[in-house]
């Protein structure tokens, strides 16, 4: 391959510990390759990826339809920056907006920069439409994720993740997931922006029980606070589903997108009504890398595969039967299985490490989503008999 000299696992392993700043624990495989549910490492061993690189690779790995598009825009245009028209982009937001509740799309390159976006622009609209500045405080949730950089931080809610940071912005508060009377209490003629994930991923896969999204719906209506859906982790098609609003009879005024949307390729997404959008200007906000030409049609390409009815049905379908036969493990160690679609979590009594350790020895990728929660996330084209095999790899290691 031109201008690309390799190391072999062990140099791998040993430059990253020499090098990189060490944020991450990673596991010792190194990986060369993938196709469709399955990932290569350099031993030439085969796994199934039921992590899908934390629900991102939504169409699996090396599809070919993707990587047409990639090729053939990446022989064409790369970036030109946002100072310019390029076509790509414009494509992408017509789609999104067409298929959802929005009426306008901000483009940028994560879920945290999706969710910073978002904070801003609710503090513009109060600003604009409402005409106050001390309308400023965002209501989040228990067991909440919303990104690393300092506002989507704010909103997180794992002590672990904010202390080592503080101070963060002021005037958050974080009321128990799916309690209705906490939600009440905490939303008022203060609340500037209320951010909540229909189906919570890093806070251990829990979704949003019916009648509570609608709640805070309408507390946002009578407060005149805007609601943000963070839908990074569970939406498009995730839950099988679009969206994962659409299991529940509300719309945001905000959605923030993040990881499937470009296959691999790093985007975000603040989808928003007009009378947000209405409030920003010129200058208001922006980003360098956004919306290029490349990651967008690498969008395209994403959304209109997973976009059609019968895609959507099949997720659905075999996120049942995932979860089914989950269930029929019986292990006394499952305390709970729960999810939406094709993001599951196994609640144990203990730890999930080991599980997860001894998955990957025989060849299944999965993840935790806290101590005690496995979190299965695998390509939205896994085959039914790709789960049995799962299932069976999990079983083993449950002795
Ligand atoms: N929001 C949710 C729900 C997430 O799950 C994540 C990442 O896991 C983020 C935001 C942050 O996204 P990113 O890591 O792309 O900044």
């Amino acid at each position: 391959m031109v201008g690309h000299s390799s190391l072999n696992a062990t140099q791998t392993i040993a430059y990253e510990s020499r090098y990189l700043v060490p944020t991450y624990t990673r596991s010792d495989r190194v990986f060369t390759h993938g196709e469709g549910s399955y990932l290569f490492d350099t031993a030439g061993n085969r796994y199934l990826d039921f992590a899908s690189g934390i629900a991102v690779t939504a169409l699996g790995h090396s599809d070919q339809m993707w990587i047409e598009a990639v090729k053939d825009q990446a022989d064409q245009l790369v970036h030109v920056s946002n100072l310019y028209h390029t076509t790509p982009h414009v494509q992408l937001a017509q789609r999104l907006v067409e298929n959802s509740f929005a009426d306008r799309v901000f483009f940028c390159n994560s879920g945290s920069e999706a969710n910073e976006a978002a904070l801003k622009f609710a503090r513009k609209w109060v600003r604009v439409a409402i005409g106050v500045d001390n309308k400023t405080n965002i209501v989040a949730f228990e067991g909440s994720f919303h990104g690393r950089t300092m506002g989507a931080l704010s909103v997180t809610a794992r002590q672990q993740y904010r202390d080592p940071f503080a101070p963060l912005m002021p005037g958050v508060s974080f009321a128990p997931f799916n309690d209705l009377d906490a939600a009440r209490k905490a939303i008022d003629s203060k609340t500037c922006a209320v951010i909540v994930e229909p189906v919570q991923g890093e806070g251990g896969v829990r979704v949003a029980e019916p009648g509570f999204l609608e709640c805070l719906r309408d507390l946002c209506d009578q407060h005149q606070v805007i609601l943000v859906f963070d839908e990074v982790q569970c939406g498009l098609g995730r839950t099988g589903y679009l969206w994962a609003h659409e299991n529940y009879a509300v719309t945001p005024d905000i959605m923030t997108l993040a990881k499937p949307l470009a296959g691999g390729l790093p985007i975000g997404a603040v989808l928003v009504v007009e009378a947000v959008a209405a409030t920003m200007q010129p200058g208001d906000h922006g980003s360098t890398f956004a919306a290029g030409p490349l990651v967008c049609r690498a969008g395209q390409a994403v959304f209109d595969r997973i976009c059609p009815t019968k895609f959507l049905r099949t997720v659905r379908a075999n996120g049942e039967y995932l979860q089914d036969c989950l269930r029929r493990l019986q292990s006394a160690g499952i305390v709970d299985v729960r999810g939406s679609g094709l993001l599951i979590g196994v609640e144990f009594n203990s730890a999930v490490k080991p599980i997860i350790s001894a998955a990957a020895d025989k060849g299944l990728l999965i993840i935790n989503a806290g101590e005690n929660v496995l979190r299965l996330c695998p390509p939205l084209i896994v085959t039914r008999e790709q789960i049995d095999r799962a299932v069976e790899i999990i079983r083993e290691c449950l002795g």
